[in-house]
């Protein structure tokens, strides 16, 4: 079974307007008393390939009922499970083959990641709220790279401080770069569902990388910060001091509020 599709199909359980979305529904549309049945429908083909997934009877590979057995089965009509499945396809979790029915997959962090910002972006201060998920994601991974960093995590992070290095004047390529370097100590973790949490986020994470970067990438003392600090999280984790690697990442997001803060204020004064 895999996690992140519980993840996944549990959020779309929770939001009904998600999944109705998702479905192709207008949101704010409320649902209306002949429309009832038919959302009962949907949310009974969800259940059920929810449960069927959760309880690991569907794998990655494995086909789906077919059509008229899922319909008859769930008592709703063909058309409830086609849009169901054309549904469940949008989101990644299956892959409707013509003439040979519907086959369970996992979810690449392309389509997590899609559906990840469209919900997230909905709501009011959805940058500053991701960094919350980010910490909590990267004071995990930074422990868990300190233990399980391999030699070529550690020339990957390398690569990526270089790189830091290289664009540190430039808020687009350089966001990119600190984004890459971040994402490099994930991959460390040697943790795939960290792994899939934060790829499900990337999109607003790179965008949040770029947005706090351009506004502190004038301030003094910014250059010397940004590779300065990242150099130390990379010596913390060849020296696979975790409580250092944690403390230094707590500072990292600190002092990056700072200057965060500064650039809010000399901008206030300009
Ligand atoms: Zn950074």
């Amino acid at each position: 079974m895999e996690l992140v599709v519980a993840v996944l199909l549990d959020r779309l359980r929770i939001g009904r307007h998600s999944v109705r979305a998702i479905l192709g529904h207008d949101m704010n549309a409320g649902l209306t008393r002949a429309e009832e049945p038919e959302a009962r429908g949907y949310e009974k083909v969800f259940a059920f390939v929810r449960e069927q997934l959760l309880s690991g009877q569907l794998k990655a590979g494995d086909r789906l009922l077919p059509e008229r057995e899922l319909a008859t089965r769930l008592g709703v009509s063909r058309p409830v499970i086609r849009e169901v499945l054309r549904g469940l396809a949008a989101i990644g979790v299956i892959e409707i083959r013509h003439g040979s029915g519907s086959v369970v997959r996992r979810p690449g962090f392309a389509e997590l990641g899609d559906l990840f910002t469209m919900m997230l972006a909905q709501q009011a201060e959805v940058v500053e709220d991701v960094m919350e998920a980010r910490i909590a994601i990267e004071r995990q991974a930074i422990r868990l790279a300190c233990a399980r960093a391999t030699a070529g995590d550690l020339h990957a992070l390398r690569q990526a401080l270089q790189l830091i290095e290289d664009t540190v004047k430039d808020p687009q390529i350089g966001g990119d770069a600190d984004f890459a370097f971040h994402a490099a100590l994930i991959a460390a973790a040697h943790a795939p569902t960290l792994a899939s949490l934060h790829a499900a986020i990337a999109v607003l994470l790179q965008r949040s990388h770029f947005e706090r970067r351009e506004r502190i990438t004038n301030l003094d003392g910014i250059d010397a910060y940004l590779v300065e600090h990242h150099r130390q999280l990379l010596d913390a984790v060849v020296a696979r001091d975790a409580d250092l690697a944690d403390r230094l990442l707590m500072q990292h997001f600190e002092i990056g509020s700072q200057f965060q803060r500064r650039a809010a204020a000399e901008t206030g004064r300009a």
